[in-house]
């Protein structure tokens, strides 16, 4: 589809043509588009201006059996529920909303990690709680070798990286053993936040 909008410095028209989702097994050389974020700016012909484009997309990746819809309207999540609830083979799926591009980016880098996002929605919690002060973490990675996760971490201006030890997050993956309502009510269509965490530690 053709997304047309206007430039917010200079107003000029922009348009640019997008796909409107992406199935990463038949078209994996478009992946890293999607993760650099590339795919959602637009750059202004008169002068040059960048800016990200809001559009629904939907990200698919059948291997890890992983949707991600940035931007879902109502009646396409309605649509979802009824395709998804009649598809046995796609039960298993971890369906996901997402409202920016830098979610769905953070989503990707999560699954690809082999991660539970419960789990790292949880490790955030407990990380921000230990800190005592609201971070806007954002996961980034892991790093085998030293046993660590790292978050993107904005304070006083400039971003820092935070790293959180495995054995946080498996603690995490522990407690949602013990609980296991979360992931049953994180089947269909659902945004996994720390907006969605909130409802069940307060
Ligand atoms: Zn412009």
């Amino acid at each position: 589809m053709t997304i047309q909008t206007h430039c917010a410095r200079c107003g000029g028209a922009i348009s640019k043509d997008i796909p409107s989702s992406l199935n990463v097994r038949t078209q994996p050389e478009q992946k890293a588009s999607v993760l650099s974020g590339e795919l959602f700016v637009a750059q202004c012909p008169a002068c040059g201006n960048r800016q990200l484009l809001p559009f629904p997309f939907l990200y698919h990746d059948p291997d890890a059996q992983l949707m991600i819809w940035l931007g879902a309207e109502e009646d396409a999540r309605t649509r979802a529920i009824d395709v998804l609830s009649s598809t046995p083979e796609m039960q298993d799926y971890h369906i996901r909303l997402v409202d920016s591009p830098g979610e769905l980016i953070e989503k990707i880098k999560i699954f690809d990690a082999g991660l539970s996002d419960i789990a790292i929605e949880l490790c955030k919690f407990v990380t921000a709680r230990e800190a005592g002060e609201d971070l806007p973490l954002k996961f980034l990675g892991i790093d085998g070798a030293a046993a660590e996760l790292h978050f993107a971490c904005p304070r006083d201006g400039k971003m820092d990286i935070l790293a959180v030890g495995l054995n946080v997050y498996e603690d995490c993956c522990g407690i949602l053993q013990r609980n296991p309502s979360l992931e049953e009510n994180a089947k269909g269509p659902v945004q996994i936040d720390q907006a969605w965490l909130a409802q069940y530690f307060g």
